[in-house]
């Protein structure tokens, strides 16, 4: 299929929006961006650039090796290159697709799959999948349209329930789908013995020993990549006794600070702040003098991940006295550029003294609100270090990076 013919091919169809508006028929819906429609439809002018050398980072040499046989030298289109296929909406399968777009754009993952980096349990069945799908990705023309089909049939057999009402939320997929890779890349063959770790008094190595322990069970090539320590100190405020916790995780899950009636932007840093904030515990215990006290909590972060996942806790639910209530919040993210700096998260006991600049590697956007909406992706090539735009089956370039990501979801980010 030419190109010309991807781009005049009709928007798939199911794609159905359980509580939003009726789409009028023969064109892709699009809530509140403009610019998304735009780009698919229109390329813009086509700007010719020189491919540029592979990356000369470890983790994606190889595969730029790989890929770019008979590619430098040669002119390629902004917007095309290796690896840059859609993927088909099979309905209501946009979260899916935006989340597989920023998998494939990380250079570690992509390596995993492709074969470089060890392997799989015999019996898996998601991660075979998704590896036959990535492969496809890279091997096929620029702008093929690819299917996650098998992927999502494997994931229908796990954790995941797929079809009608199942949850349509892209953080969801994305952890089920994280969880089922770390599972069936597990390198014990056993799960560890269960034990306690007592609190020695010595927080730095409580941490130590946590750190180990959980790296008994959570021990895979995506735990190398997405595994890191959070850490939390309880301070008792009547007898000033301190207890911390260790804990395992594989995403940083961030609050977005606002005000009552607040609608403008957020930032990063905002949200990186609001997460180091103090907070009170009213009603706690304290296990020093036994008083019940209102205790002071901070969280941090004791060791930093290779790929850092960010998410904004944009979906809420919360008790008003009465009733749970959803909703969205849908405050535009502010994106200051592609670098973050997580140093301020280093909580006050850190031995880790690795780098904590992160190099952004791809978003996972939502438009619209609570049950409706699109999702969409931004991804930065492993090869070539582009950033484009995904929306399903279309790939298009990036434009403004802000304006991409205001309504950023998930950022996914690669230690420097
Ligand atoms: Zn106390």
């Amino acid at each position: 299929m030419s190109k010309t013919e991807l781009l005049q091919r009709p928007p798939p169809a199911g794609l159905h929006r359980p509580h939003g508006p009726k789409p009028p028929s023969g064109r892709r819906p699009h809530l509140g961006d403009r610019d998304d429609r735009c780009s698919r439809l229109v390329l813009g002018p086509k700007v010719l650039k020189r491919v540029g050398s592979p990356s000369s980072r470890g983790g994606s040499r190889r595969l730029a090796e790989k890929n770019a046989v008979g590619a430098t030298g040669c002119v390629e289109e902004v917007g095309e290159g290796p690896g840059c296929c859609g993927l088909a909406n099979a309905g209501n399968t946009c979260y899916q697709n935006s989340v597989l777009q920023c998998l494939n754009s990380v250079p570690g993952v992509v390596e995993y799959l492709r074969g470089g980096r060890g392997g799989w349990r015999e019996g898996s069945e998601v991660t075979p999948r998704l590896a036959a799908l990535v492969e496809e990705m890279w091997s096929r023309p620029p702008r093929s349209v690819c299917s996650a089909e098998g992927l999502r049939r494997a994931m229908a057999g796990k954790a995941w329930r797929a079809g009608p009402g199942s949850q349509e939320d892209a953080h969801e997929f994305f952890t089920a789908l994280l969880q089922a890779m770390r599972d069936e890349g597990a390198r014990n063959a056993a799960p560890p013995k269960y034990r306690e770790i007592p609190d020695c008094g010595n927080p730095v190595a409580q941490a130590g020993e946590e750190w180990a322990y959980s790296k008994e069970w959570n021990d895979s090539p995506i735990d190398d990549l997405f595994g890191f320590q959070n850490s939390s100190a309880t301070s008792c405020p009547a007898c000033g006794a301190q207890s911390h916790r260790f804990d395992y995780a594989t995403e940083l899950q961030l609050e977005i600070p606002r005000g009552v009636g607040d609608l403008g932007a957020v930032s990063l840093k905002g949200c990186l702040e609001r997460f180091r904030q103090e907070e009170t515990l009213e009603g706690y215990s304290c296990s020093a003098c036994g008083k019940e006290v209102a205790a002071r909590k901070v969280a941090g972060v004791h060791r930093y991940p290779e790929v850092l996942v960010v998410t904004l806790k944009r979906f809420t639910y919360e008790w008003d006295g009465t009733s749970f209530r959803s909703g969205k919040v849908a405050a535009p993210l502010e994106l200051e550029g592609e670098e973050l700096d997580a140093g301020c998260l280093r909580d006050g006991l850190s031995e880790d003294r690795g780098p904590t600049r992160y190099r952004l590697l791809a978003v996972c956007n939502h438009t619209g609100g609570l049950g409706f909406g699109h999702y969409t992706a931004v991804g930065r090539n492993v090869v070539d270090g582009r950033m484009r735009h995904f929306d399903d089956s279309s790939v298009g370039p990036v434009g403004s990076l802000a304006g991409r990501c205001a309504g950023a979801y998930m950022l996914f980010f690669q230690r420097c």
